[in-house]
């Protein structure tokens, strides 16, 4: 489902955020992206996603070349990922019930099935009774569960979640991943990047990265390990 083929990316000549990285994530698999602050970890999320592209090697996802997608291919790349990172913060104007309707009323649906799908999406990372309240009368956590509802309201069937617990109380942060687990558990593949290692308790496949090399990817083929 997402594959990188020896990929780098160079930033500028003294900004290598990515080198020679390999490695597959199947349908439907739950991987934790582990590494310090600067190993590359939202660079590898954002070429997923498009948001940028390699410098060498390849990144197919869903069968597509990432680094051979034109403009008008990028929404419906898009439309197939539930994306949660720190640039897109909730409206702070607005209810979270109409933060997490917006991915639908941009895509056109009618407003009452866009309300209804968004009402489900908060009852499923707990926060169906705080639909009309507003971003900032909620907590850290809560605003991430927020944002994980928003991210996977279109039914993606892939979940990117950049450093979703940063900043997070233990309790806050155990309530975020089980709100992720829960969307894993009924098949959607997830790639949920981490610097802190008590989110990695109990993973079953973690990507190591260490100053864009990956250095270890348990559960995978040998020639995936870098050496
Ligand atoms: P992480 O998410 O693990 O903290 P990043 O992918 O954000 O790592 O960054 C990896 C490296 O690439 C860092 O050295 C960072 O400074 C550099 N970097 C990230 N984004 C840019 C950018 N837009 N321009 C230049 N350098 C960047
Ligand atoms: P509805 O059918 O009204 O959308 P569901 O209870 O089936 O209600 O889904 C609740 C929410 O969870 C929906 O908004 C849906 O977008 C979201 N969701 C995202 N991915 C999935 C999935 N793979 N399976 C079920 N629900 C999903």
């Amino acid at each position: 489902m997402i594959e990188f083929q020896h990929v780098s990316k160079q930033y500028s000549a003294d900004a290598t955020a990515l080198r020679d990285v390999s490695f597959t994530v199947n349908k439907g698999e739950l991987v934790f992206l582990a590494g310090p602050s600067g190993a590359g970890k939202s660079t590898l999320l954002k070429m997923i996603a498009a948001m940028e592209r390699p410098s060498s090697g390849r990144v197919i996802v869903n069968g597509q070349d990432i680094g051979k997608l034109k403009a008008a291919g990028v929404p419906f790349l898009r439309r197939n990922l539930g994306l949660i990172f720190q640039e897109q913060r909730l409206l702070a104007d607005r209810s979270i019930l109409a933060n997490v309707m917006m991915p639908l009323m941009v895509t056109g649906q009618p407003r009452a099935q866009a309300e209804q799908r968004a009402r489900a999406a908060l009852d499923k990372v707990g926060l169906g009774e705080r639909a009309n309240a507003a971003p900032l009368a909620l907590s850290g956590g809560e605003q991430q569960r927020v944002s994980i509802a928003r991210a996977i309201v279109n039914r993606p069937q892939i979940i990117l979640a950049d450093e979703p617990t940063a900043n997070l109380d233990r309790a806050s942060a155990d309530r975020v991943l089980d709100a992720l687990r829960a969307f894993h558990s009924v098949g959607v593949t997830c790639l949920i990047s981490t610097h802190d290692d008590h989110v990695l308790a109990g993973a079953a496949r973690v990507i190591h990265l260490k100053q864009g090399q990956l250095q270890n990817n348990s559960d995978a083929p040998q020639a995936e390990v870098a050496a």
